[in-house]
């Protein structure tokens, strides 16, 4: 499942990034594109808005209620009935929502603090940012919390 979230709800869309869902984020005040995007792309409009959702016509609107984004993301799953894999967490660029490449470890030596580059062995790059991740101890809180949120 693919998203698209208005400008009140960046956090959630980093957050359903983390679970490895395409979730863009429309900075506009103006859900005009946000919509036409919903409808082409098949993606469902995160808004706050009821407004939004009577207006809504070729695609799929959830209003999210919840004002903290932890909550907001445990709506959203709860109201889709989705259970995303554990292994897709992490799958893509928090900034950038693209899907990460595995780049060989040679590749990233000087790119990454030394103690990172010496402690692991896989490594994950944005295509578009050009930003590399790695299993850091900071993920795996966020994976503690997640597996906490979504309930695993
Ligand atoms: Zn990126």
């Amino acid at each position: 499942m693919k998203f698209i979230a208005d400008r009140t709800l960046g956090k959630l869309a980093k957050k359903l990034r983390v679970l490895g869902f395409d979730a863009l984020y429309w900075g506009g005040g103006n859900l005009e594109g946000a919509a036409k995007a919903a409808a082409t792309q098949g993606r469902v409009l995160l808004t706050r808005s009821r407004r939004v959702k009577e207006k809504a016509e070729g695609f799929q609107v959830l209003v999210v209620e919840a004002n903290d984004p932890r909550e907001q993301i445990s709506e959203v799953l709860a109201k889709l009935k989705l259970q995303p894999p554990a292994d897709q967490f992490f799958s893509r660029c928090l900034m950038c929502n693209e899907a990460l490449l595995a780049i060989p470890k040679d590749e990233v030596e000087g790119r990454v603090p030394d103690f990172i580059y010496r402690l692991y062995d896989s490594f994950h790059i944005c295509p578009r940012c050009q930003r590399i991740y790695w299993p850091g101890t900071h993920l795996q809180r966020m994976r503690e919390e997640l597996a906490k949120t979504i309930g695993e």
